[in-house]
């Protein structure tokens, strides 16, 4: 059996893979085991933040795996503790950190402390979340029902946890708010969903309101986090305040890690939650060792010149396609080309695959772009070229 049988043979198959045989990466370049290199646009979906085969990251991780890789939560864990200190440090909050080991078990930790909030502050329990149409909030049977796309609900997985509200946009959200609600979870840029920013005085208007009527706001930065919008959270670009967020993705730069992170830090009492994984040395040093490289990166000017690159490459490549693509979307190196209506988005996928660039679809009609945030010009530069062979001879 070759590798893609034995795949099919024995790994459940919930997935629609592409069986190309990656072996190595540097950066945004990937090689497969023909030898064959292409341009990563993905970035493992916006987790390999700080590159491929980053020698820092691969060195911290091998020195803390020779002295320990994990002891549980029942004992102090050094670079765990230096971890949520490095986070309330770049955030500029003075906010404390759970950690889980990924994007939806955030999500879940995030919801835990929104319903103990809503026990703990009220005469009636408020329990009620309200989340918008187009997010993604996770997988789990939780997160599912928070995620506001019908098609994620199927009755195959029924029945849902109740007390989960999607609405249209966010004027609906101000309508749909009662005395059982506790907390409003929104993405400031939704990633799945099609790479669509909110407006920021929008999101401030939200922000206020909520303050008043004392519910919470959850943001789920599981995809915006960590310098993947420019600043080291959405949350710090939109200028705003909320009681809890949650990170996972870029945070780890490839090892699995989440966090729920809050301002609320007395509302967990011991036994209330808890992860025999989460935060453990080997996560916790590796993450340290990515923030430290991005914080860097970011103060030395590196990160913003890469962005104004980017976008300027994206945009002058949406000129020359008209025939394919209706405008450039997202911010930072978080972004799109919304295609026009007749563009089979997975035959541009394949094409630009054929051609060595990998890229991403989001919601209905966005080609989406997570490289790693360290991409060179050069590989910006290869990507597109590549790009551009992959569409001229499609109409
Ligand atoms: C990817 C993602 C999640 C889920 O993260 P997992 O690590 O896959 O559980 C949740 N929210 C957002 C916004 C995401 O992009």
């Amino acid at each position: 059996m070759n590798f893609e049988e034995i795949d099919k043979e024995y790994v459940l198959q919930t997935y629609a893979r592409n069986y190309v045989n990656f072996k190595q990466g540097k950066n945004a370049t990937l090689v497969d085991d023909k030898g064959r290199d292409y341009i990563d646009f993905t970035s493992g979906i916006g987790v390999v933040s700080v590159g491929h085969g980053n020698t820092r990251v691969a060195k911290a991780i091998c020195e803390q795996a020779n002295d320990l890789i994990h002891l549980s939560n029942l004992y102090l864990i050094e670079p765990q503790a230096k971890l949520a200190k490095k986070i309330s440090e770049l955030y500029g909050r003075p906010v404390g950190t759970f950690f889980a080991n990924s994007g939806a078990e955030a999500n879940e930790g995030a919801i835990k402390l929104a319903r103990k909030y809503g026990l703990k502050k009220f005469e009636n329990k408020r329990y009620k979340i309200i989340t918008l149409e187009h997010s993604f909030h996770g997988r789990t049977i939780t997160t599912v029902k928070a995620t506001g796309q019908d098609s994620f609900h199927k009755e195959d997985f029924s029945p849902y946890p109740t007390g989960f509200l999607y609405v249209k946009n966010l004027n609906e959200v101000y309508k749909n708010i009662d005395d059982e609600t506790v907390a409003v979870m929104i993405e400031l840029v939704q990633g799945e969903g099609g790479v669509e920013p909110f407006d920021k005085s929008e999101i401030q208007k939200l922000e206020k309101f909520l303050k008043s009527k004392e519910v919470l706001l959850i943001v789920d930065e599981v995809q915006t986090g960590v310098y993947r919008s420019g600043e080291f959270l959405a949350t710090n670009l939109y200028e705003i305040d909320p009681d809890i967020l949650t990170l996972a993705k870029g945070l780890g730069g490839g090892v699995p890690i989440g966090a729920v992170v809050t301002k609320h830090k007395e509302l967990f009492e011991v036994g209330d939650h808890g992860s025999t994984f989460g935060g453990n040395f080997l996560v916790t040093r590796a993450s340290l060792e990515v923030l430290d490289i991005l914080e860097n990166y970011k103060d030395s000017g590196v990160l913003d010149e890469h962005f104004i690159y980017f976008e300027s490459k994206l945009k002058e490549f949406k000129d020359r396609f008209e025939n394919l693509f209706l405008s450039v979307v997202g911010l930072g190196l978080m972004r799109g080309l919304r295609c026009k209506e007749h563009v089979d988005l997975s035959k541009l996928i394949q094409s630009a695959f054929n051609e060595g660039v990998l890229v991403l679809k989001a919601g209905r009609n966005t080609l989406r772009f997570l490289p790693p945030l360290t991409i060179s010009k050069e590989e910006i530069d290869n990507g597109f070229k590549r790009l551009e062979n992959a569409f001229k001879n499609i109409g």
